[in-house]
C-alpha cells in the first residue's frame, strides 16, 4: 500500500484534513512526504495508529508538548505516561473541589447565634510535643489556643526556628477578629506570613533550600474549623467513633500512590517517604490546601506531625482518640505511643474537643 493523500488518511484515520494540517504544523504528526510541486501532505499507511493516538490524547486535554512527549515512547512506557497526566488532572480538580467547597460552605454560612435552637459551641484543646528517644533536638512545634491549633515540623540545619516562626506568625490569628466573608483572604495573608517568617529565620542558613518546615493549621471560628495544610503533617477527625484522615500529604511517595506508580504498602517504608513537594521555606511551593470543616460537638480533632503518623498504626491513633478522656490525656498517649516504639523522630500532637459552651 503506497502513501495516502491527506483526503483519504483523513478519512481513514477520522480525522478532519484540517486536524491533520494542524498536527503537522504543530509537529505532532508529520507526513511522511509533502509533494514539493503541489505542497500535497501524503501519509503513510503505518501513520494510522499515531494519528488516533493523537486524536484521543487531544480529546483526553493533555497539552500538544507532551502529546509529542507520549508519541515517541513505546506502549508500556506510554500507558505510564497517560496514567501520570491523569493522575495529575485529577489531584487539581480535587484542589479546585476543595476550593470551591470552602467556598461554598463560606457563603451559605448561617451564624449559629441566630438559630434559636443552636447551641454555643467551644473547643477544649491541649497540645504536646516531645523530642522522641533518637533526634538529639526538637524541630517541631505545636500549639493550642482557643481558635488557633497548629503543627509545624521543622528540617534541615535551621528547622527548630523555621518551625517556631511559622507557628509565631499564625498566632495573630488567635486575637485578630476576622470579618466576615474574609475568612479566605485572611488565612491565605496569615499563610504568606509564615512564608516569610520562615524565610527571615532560615535565610541565612549555610544551605537555605535544606531549611524549612511543615505547616498544618486549624483556625475556630465559632461554628467551623478553616484548614491550612502544607507538607506532611496530619489531621485526623474523630467522629462517631470513625478516624478520617482530612489532609493529604504533600510528599513525593503519595503523589506516587496517586498516580499509581507505587502502592500505599511501598510509600509506607520507602526509603524517601519524607521528602517533600511542599513545604514552607527557600525554592519550595508553599501552595496551601484550604478546607472549611462544619463542627459537630463531639468531634475530636488530631494534628500531628510524622513522628506520630509514620511511627504509630492508624487503628492505635483511633483508639487511643476513642478512649482518651480530654485532650490532655490523648496528647500524653499518643506520645508516649510513638516513644514506646522507639520514638525515632520529633513527635508532635494537638487534639481539640468540640464541646457545648455551658
Ligand atoms: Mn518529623
Amino acid at each position: 500500500m503506497g502513501l495516502l493523500t491527506i483526503g483519504a488518511f483523513a478519512k481513514a484515520s477520522r480525522l478532519s484534513p484540517k486536524a491533520l494540517r494542524l498536527y503537522d504544523e504543530l509537529g505532532l504528526l508529520t507526513p511522511a512526504r509533502v509533494d514539493l510541486v503541489t505542497g500535497y501532505r501524503l501519509y503513510g499507511p503505518e501513520q494510522l495508529d499515531q494519528a488516533r493516538l493523537v486524536a484521543w490524547l487531544r480529546r483526553l486535554g493533555m497539552p500538544l508538548a507532551r502529546i509529542q512527549h507520549v508519541c515517541a515512547l513505546d506502549a508500556v512506557s506510554a500507558a505510564q505516561e497517560v496514567r501520570a497526566f491523569w493522575a495529575q488532572v485529577e489531584a487539581d480538580t480535587a484542589a479546585r473541589r476543595d476550593l470551591a467547597t470552602f467556598l461554598i460552605d463560606h457563603l451559605s454560612w448561617k451564624d449559629p447565634a441566630l438559630s434559636p435552637t443552636a447551641k454555643p459551641l467551644g473547643i477544649l484543646y491541649a497540645a504536646l510535643s516531645d523530642t522522641g528517644l533518637v533526634r538529639e533536638s526538637n524541630q517541631d512545634t505545636a500549639y493550642a489556643g482557643s481558635r488557633l491549633l497548629a503543627i509545624a515540623d521543622g528540617y534541615g540545619s535551621g528547622g527548630a526556628p523555621a518551625s517556631a516562626a511559622a507557628v509565631d506568625a499564625l498566632k495573630r490569628l488567635e486575637s485578630d477578629s476576622i470579618p466576615a466573608g474574609n475568612l479566605l483572604n485572611v488565612l491565605e495573608e496569615a499563610v504568606e506570613q509564615a512564608k516569610q517568617a520562615v524565610h527571615g529565620v532560615t535565610g541565612t542558613s549555610s544551605s537555605p533550600e535544606e531549611a524549612g518546615t511543615t505547616l498544618t493549621a486549624m483556625l475556630w471560628t465559632g461554628s467551623q474549623l478553616a484548614l491550612v495544610h502544607i507538607g506532611d503533617s496530619r489531621v485526623y477527625l474523630l467522629r462517631d467513633g470513625e478516624l478520617f484522615q482530612i489532609t493529604h500529604d504533600h510528599t513525593m511517595v503519595q503523589s506516587m500512590v496517586d498516580e499509581g506508580r507505587l502502592s500505599p504498602e511501598e510509600a509506607a517504608s520507602h526509603p524517601q517517604r519524607s521528602l517533600l513537594i511542599r513545604a514552607l521555606g527557600r525554592g519550595a511551593d508553599a501552595t496551601p490546601d484550604m478546607r472549611l470543616h462544619d463542627a459537630h460537638q463531639e468531634d475530636r480533632y488530631l494534628l500531628c506531625s510524622d513522628g506520630l503518623s509514620t511511627v504509630v498504626q492508624t487503628e492505635e491513633i483511633r483508639r487511643v482518640l476513642s478512649e482518651a478522656s480530654d485532650p490532655e490525656q490523648a496528647v500524653r498517649k499518643l506520645i508516649a505511643l510513638a516513644n514506646g516504639i522507639g520514638g525515632p523522630d520529633n513527635v508532635s500532637c494537638v487534639v481539640a474537643d468540640v464541646v457545648e459552651l455551658q
